[in-house]
This record gives C-alpha cells, sequence and structure tokens, in this order.
C-alpha cells in the first residue's frame, strides 16, 4: 500500500497547503482518510477525482472535513457528466446529525463506522478505535498482509491507542503541541507523548502530524525523539511511503 499526504495542519491551512488528508492506494483502489480544508484541491495533484473510490472520516470536526461537501458537489458534476459511473462512499461515525450529511442524492452514500468495524478495500483491511477527544473520533488501523498502518487523528493520551498501534510499520500520530503546552488543550497529543506511544507500541516509523501553527517544529521532532529511537519525521506534503 502507498499512502501520500495530502495535508497535515491542525485547525486550518498553511497559504497552498491543507489540513488532515492521507491518500490510501493499493492496487486499484484510492482511498482519502479525512478531508480537511485545502484537501479536495491538493488531492487532485495525486489522483483524477473519478478515481477516487471512499473517504474515511476520522471525526467530524471541520479540519478532518471542511472539503467533503464540495466533494460532494465535484462527484455530483462528475456524474451528471457521464465521466463517472460510481457514487463515493464516506464512512463516518453514525452517532451524529453530520452522518446523515454523508449521503447526497445517489452521488454519495454514508457508511457508517465504529469500534466493531472491519471494512475491505480491496486486500486491505481497517479497523477503528476511540480516541480520547472532545467529540467521538477514531484512529484507524489499516492492514495488508503483513503490513500495517495507523492513523491516530485526533487524540489525548490513551492506552488502547499503544495497543491498537502495536508493531505498526507507520504511524501518523497527532503532534498538536510541544511538551511545554502540556495540558493546555484536552484531548491532543503532545510531541513527546506521541514518541512515548510510537516506543510503548513498538512502531517501525513514526511520522508527526496535525502540526501547530506556532514554535519550531523541529522542536516538535527533537522532543519526540527523547522518547523514541526509531525512525521518525515531520509530515510534509506530497511525501509519500510505500509500505
Ligand atoms: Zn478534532
Ligand atoms: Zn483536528
Amino acid at each position: 500500500m502507498k499512502i501520500t499526504t495530502i495535508g497535515y495542519w491542525g485547525a486550518y491551512p498553511e497559504v497552498n497547503e491543507a489540513t488532515s488528508g492521507y491518500l490510501l492506494q493499493s492496487d486499484d483502489m484510492n482511498i482519502l482518510i479525512d478531508c480537511g480544508s485545502g484537501v479536495l484541491s491538493n488531492m487532485q495533484n495525486h489522483i483524477d477525482l473519478l478515481e477516487l473510490d471512499a473517504v474515511i472520516l476520522s471525526h467530524y470536526h471541520a479540519d478532518h472535513m471542511a472539503d467533503i461537501y464540495s466533494l460532494q458537489y465535484a462527484i455530483r458534476i462528475l456524474m451528471d457528466l457521464k465521466k463517472r459511473e460510481k457514487p463515493l462512499y464516506i464512512y463516518g461515525y453514525k452517532k451524529d446529525k453530520k452522518f446523515e450529511t454523508l449521503n447526497y442524492h445517489h452521488y454519495t452514500v454514508a457508511c457508517p463506522i465504529d469500534e466493531n468495524s472491519a471494512i475491505k478495500f480491496g486486500n486491505l483491511t481497517c479497523t477503528f478505535r476511540e480516541n480520547v477527544h472532545a467529540d467521538p473520533c477514531f484512529s484507524i488501523r489499516v492492514e495488508k498482509e503483513d503490513k500495517a498502518f495507523v492513523y491516530t487523528a485526533d487524540t489525548g493520551w490513551s492506552d488502547e491507542l499503544i495497543k491498537f498501534s502495536h508493531k505498526a510499520d507507520l504511524l501518523i500520530c497527532e503532534a498538536s503541541l510541544y511538551n511545554e503546552n502540556y495540558g493546555i488543550v484536552s484531548g491532543h497529543l503532545t510531541a513527546g507523548e506521541a514518541g512515548k506511544i510510537a516506543k510503548m507500541a513498538e512502531v517501525r516509523h513514526l511520522v508527526l502530524s496535525h502540526l501547530p501553527h506556532f514554535g519550531e517544529h523541529e522542536q516538535l521532532l527533537k522532543q519526540a525523539k527523547e522518547n523514541f529511537n526509531g525512525k521518525i519525521e515531520l509530515a510534509q506534503t506530497s511525501k509519500t511511503w510505500d509500505l
């Protein structure tokens, strides 16, 4: 499987960039994980919207789904023009009014996820674990044969997440805060905590995402490295990993 960073900013995108969005590709499946602000535009640097099969939303905060409604219009236009035949499947948490808005005529179809779901996309299997966050939010684990990738979306410290991320080949973990900001915002991790989760979960490779608009990001890297001595990097637009 191939994972491409479409956007990694927390809250709002910097110029020409995007908030959370990662493109997951395997064989002929193209799945977008989170659809934040700026993602719809940036994703088209990598795939044609005709080729997008599904979107998985970790939760309904705007920095993870702001572009979903424009994406619905795009699918509508492509289908009305007969360029695209299949609807777009949008996966999200059901116990929230926003779930219903993922249905859009026959153009997009809302599909529920919860902790018991194991969704198959070709030879990929996606499972979910609820995070510690202001509103329901899910970490997503994607497995293909002996490879595993975990995307945390937004979360505070969670022992469950350590188990859920166990031995992942790639962990894209939120690091919204510097260590010195610990406790100022609940439901988010410091870089040091992200490093600690990576170490305790024995992951191979850690990527810090959902980055803040203040301070020096290199400092996040340094703080995570104090707890984790595996491969580690900051998320970067258009960066791709092959597992
Ligand atoms: Zn959130
Ligand atoms: Zn967020």
